[in-house]
C-alpha cells in the first residue's frame, strides 16, 4: 500500500519498524533516518527476512532542508517521527515542502526550555490544511491511546465526561538500580517539571512530585501514583466537550525517587551547560550518556505495565463511572520485537496511526490530536497489534 520513512532508531524506533514489517501489505517499503547509521542499520539486520523492503540513511532531522532531501530522494507516503520532540518543527517543515503526511509521538519541547506545549504545532493547522496533508500528533500511549480511549469513551458511554484521571504504571523491574525506561533526557526533564491539572476552567500549579496516592491497578496491586503534568492533558481539555477535570498520575518506586532526588540535588538534572576542562557540557544530556541505554532494558526487564483512564460523567441524566486500560507485559513484548513494554506501548499506536493515515481511514488536510479522529477503528487495531484493551464499570475512582 505504501512507503514510510521513520525518523529516529532508538527504543521507540524500533518497535515501529517490528510493527511496520508485521504489516507488509501496509507497509511495503520503509527508510530507517537517524543520526547515527549504525543504529538503524543494526535494526535492518534484525528484520533481514522481513517483506517489507527496508532502507536505511543517515539524517540530522534538525536540518530541514536534509530531511527535504531524504524525502525527495526516498519518495514516502508518510513520516513517521520517533526521534526527538526537538525535531518535530523541522520535519513538520519538511512534510509540509514535500507535501507528505506526519505522525509523532512526543509534542514540541525547545531544547533550551522544559516547556512541552502544543501551541507550535498547533500554529501548523492552516498550512497542512492548504497543503492537503495529515498531521497526526501524540500517537504513542500517553500521549496516544489515552486520548483514544478518551474519545472512545466521549462516543459509546457518556453523554459528558466530567473527570478523567489517566494512571499509567510500570511495574517493571529492569534490575538496576536507577534507569529510565525512555530517552532519560526526556524522562527527567518531565518528572522534574511542576505538577499541573485542569479544574474549573483553570489550570492548578503544583510543586513537582508533590501530590501522592495509592491506587489499587488491576493485575499490578497496589502503587504510590505521583500527580504530573503530561502532554495530553492540554490537548484533552480542549477536545472532551464539557470535561470539568483531568489529571494525569505515574508510578515510581521510593528507589526511583531517591536516586532522582540525590542526582537533582547534586545538579546533574540540570539543563543549563556547565565548562568542565574547556568543554562546555550539559549535565543532564551527560547524565542521559552513562546511564543505560533505554533500547537496552529489554532482556532485562521483568513484571507489567497497566496504563489507563478512569473517568466519571453521566449518562441519560445518571452518574456513570468507567474505566479503559491496558496491561502490557514487559517479557512477552521482548519475546516478540526485543523491547521492553515503554518503548513497545509507544511503538504499536505510531504504527497504527501511520496506517490509519495510509489506509485513508484518519486522513483528513490539517493538524490533529489523536482523539479528534473516530476511535473505533484505533481500538480495533489496539486488539488485533498487541494492546488489547480492558473495561471496567465500577472501577474505584480517585478522590
Ligand atoms: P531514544 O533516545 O531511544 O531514541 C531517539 C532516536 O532519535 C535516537 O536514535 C537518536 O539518534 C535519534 N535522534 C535524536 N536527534 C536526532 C536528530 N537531530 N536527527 C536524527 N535523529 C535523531 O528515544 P525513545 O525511542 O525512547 O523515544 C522516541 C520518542 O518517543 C521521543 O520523542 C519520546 O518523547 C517519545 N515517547 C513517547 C511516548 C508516548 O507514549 N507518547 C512514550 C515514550 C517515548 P542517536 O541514536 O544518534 O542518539
Amino acid at each position: 500500500m505504501g512507503k514510510a520513512l521513520i525518523i529516529g532508531a532508538g527504543g521507540v524506533s524500533s518497535v515501529v519498524i517490528h510493527k511496520c514489517c508485521q504489516n507488509p501489505e501496509i507497509f511495503e517499503e520503509i527508510c530507517i533516518a537517524s543520526r547515527t547509521i549504525e543504529k538503524c542499520d543494526a535494526i535492518k539486520n534484525k528484520l533481514s527476512g522481513s517483506r517489507t523492503k527496508i532502507h536505511t540513511a543517515q539524517l540530522d532531522a534538525d536540518n530541514t532542508d536534509m530531511v527535504i532531501d531524504l524525502i525527495k530522494s526516498f519518495g514516502p507516503d508518510i513520516v513517521i517521527n520517533v526521534a526527538l520532540p526537538y525535531q518535530d518543527l523541522s520535519i513538520m517543515d519538511a512534510c509540509l515542502a514535500t507535501g507528505i503526511h506526519y505522525v509523532d509521538t512526543a509534542n514540541y519541547e525547545p531544547p533550551e526550555t522544559p516547556k512541552f506545549e502544543y501551541k507550535w504545532q498547533w500554529a501548523y493547522r492552516e498550512k497542512f490544511e492548504k497543503a492537503g496533508i495529515t498531521a497526526l500528533l501524540g500517537s504513542g500511549f500517553d500521549p496516544g491511546v489515552t486520548g483514544v480511549f478518551c474519545a472512545y469513551a466521549q462516543k459509546h458511554y457518556f453523554d459528558e465526561i466530567h473527570s478523567i484521571d489517566i494512571v499509567d504504571a510500570n511495574a517493571g523491574d529492569h534490575g538496576y538500580p536507577f534507569a529510565t525506561n525512555f530517552n532519560p533526557e526526556i524522562n527527567i526533564r518531565e518528572i522534574t517539571a511542576n505538577g499541573r491539572y485542569f479544574e474549573n476552567g483553570e489550570w492548578v500549579e503544583t510543586e513537582p512530585l508533590s501530590i501522592k496516592k495509592i491506587y489499587d491497578l488491576p493485575e499490578i496491586g497496589p502503587k504510590n501514583i505521583y500527580l504530573l503534568y503530561h502532554e495530553e492533558l492540554e490537548s484533552l481539555a480542549v477536545n472532551i466537550k464539557g470535561i470539568k477535570k483531568i489529571r494525569f498520575w505515574m508510578t515510581f518506586s521510593d528507589n526511583y525517587l531517591n536516586h532522582l532526588r540525590v542526582l537533582e540535588n547534586v545538579g546533574m538534572t540540570s539543563i543549563q551547560p556547565i565548562v568542565y576542562e574547556e568543554q562546555q557540557i550539559i549535565p543532564l544530556q551527560f547524565l542521559k550518556a552513562i546511564l543505560p541505554d533505554p533500547a537496552s532494558l529489554g532482556p532485562r526487564t521483568k513484571g507489567k505495565t497497566n496504563i489507563g483512564c478512569i473517568m466519571k460523567g453521566i449518562k441519560d441524566g445518571k452518574p456513570k463511572t468507567y474505566y479503559v486500560y491496558n496491561v502490557c507485559v514487559h517479557e512477552e513484548c521482548y519475546k516478540e520485537v526485543g523491547s521492553q513494554a515503554i518503548s513497545y506501548t509507544t511503538g504499536v499506536p505510531a504504527m497504527i496511526g501511520a496506517m490509519l493515515i495510509l489506509k485513508g481511514i484518519w486522513k483528513k488536510p490539517g493538524v490533529f490530536n489523536v482523539e479528534e479522529f473516530d476511535p473505533d477503528p484505533f481500538m480495533e487495531a489496539l486488539n488485533k497489534y498487541g494492546l488489547p484493551w480492558q473495561e471496567d464499570f465500577s472501577p474505584v475512582l480517585l478522590d
